[in-house]
């Protein structure tokens, strides 16, 4: 019998500790915490993706600074608004909404970001602290994967665990959290040739590939854990993941749904990652 690893009321439990966590420090402090976030252009998902965030601030206790910068913003001109947030204050952390209209270099604005404001994680510091397994600010899907495992006391060392994409902003880190949580971790992409035997070895299997229902129920070993972060839309044009959760959900000991397993995670890691830069920057 199988367990759903719940997204939505673990994101809502974890915001609510924030909240309490966050008036406190606000309190002691007798300061806000910050959080600019800087979205270039009109593209509509990116600004839902930047309302949702903002609305989080508002839940949470942490004074948001929105950015909207017009799609004809130059690099300069947005260099020299991370450059004036890396340096003020009241800022503990900066968040770029990727990706940037064409023309603009988002490598080089995001290097302007400093290790301790990079809250999303992405920087080349902070991932490089990730993989020497240092202290570091995570990148916020796959730290909310591991809050998730947390959640449900999942033993991770070990364990076989298979991640099945390598993107920068969740396949790659999700992996290193993995193996620094003691798990022997197998990378799989497009490229792996037999990607079934591969997964069908996991205990602990991630799927962050962005096709429909990709993975199935003959993938998956009797048992295993499936997280799925995944968000994809079906025939129908339906919200779903990247597993076949209606037929492979038998097979696990936990799953996690889509709608409502890791997506919800991800805005409150944002919130976590805030609070641990404000923290770090007062020195506690
Ligand atoms: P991405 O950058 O497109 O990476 C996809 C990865 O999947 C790549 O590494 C690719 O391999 C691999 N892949 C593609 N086809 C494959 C195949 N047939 N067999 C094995 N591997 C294959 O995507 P992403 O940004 O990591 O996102 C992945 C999914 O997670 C998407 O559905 C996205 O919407 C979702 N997502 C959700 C959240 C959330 O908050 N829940 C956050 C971020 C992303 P190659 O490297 O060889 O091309």
């Amino acid at each position: 019998m199988y367990e759903i690893i719940d997204g939505k009321k673990l994101a809502a439990d974890m915001r609510a500790q924030l909240k309490v966590d966050i008036a406190t420090f606000k309190e002691e402090q007798k300061r806000e915490i910050g959080l600019a976030v800087v979205l270039v252009g009109s593209d509509p998902a990116s600004q839902v993706y930047v309302r949702n965030k903002v609305k989080a601030c508002e839940e949470t206790g942490i004074k948001s600074y929105a950015y909207y910068l017009s799609e004809e913003t130059t690099q300069r001109q947005l260099e020299e608004l991370i450059s004036s947030l890396a340096a003020d204050d009241n800022v503990d952390g900066i968040l770029v909404q990727l990706p940037l209209p064409k023309g603009l270099d988002s490598e080089a604005a995001l290097s302007l970001i400093p290790t301790e404001k990079d809250v999303d994680g992405f920087s080349e510091s902070n991932i490089g602290r990730l993989a020497m397994n240092g202290q570091c600010l995570v990148a916020c899907t796959p730290n909310g994967v591991m809050k998730m495992l947390e959640s449900k006391n999942i033993d991770i060392k070990g364990k076989k665990a298979v991640v099945v994409g390598r993107s920068n902003i969740v396949g790659r880190p999700m992996a290193l959290l993995l193996l620094n949580a003691d798990a022997t971790v197998t990378i799989c992409h497009s490229k792996t040739k037999d990607l079934k035997k591969e997964c069908l070895e996991a205990d602990i299997l991630v799927a962050a590939i962005g096709k429909p229902k990709f993975i199935t129920a003959d993938m998956v070993k009797e048992g295993a854990v499936v997280i799925d972060v995944g968000m994809d839309r079906d025939e129908n044009g339906k919200l779903c993941g990247d597993v076949d959760f209606e037929n492979v959900k038998d097979k696990c000991s936990y799953i996690t749904p889509v709608p409502g397993g890791v997506g919800p995670m991800t805005i409150t890691m944002l919130m976590y990652n805030t609070y641990i830069a404000a923290t770090r920057r007062v020195g506690n």
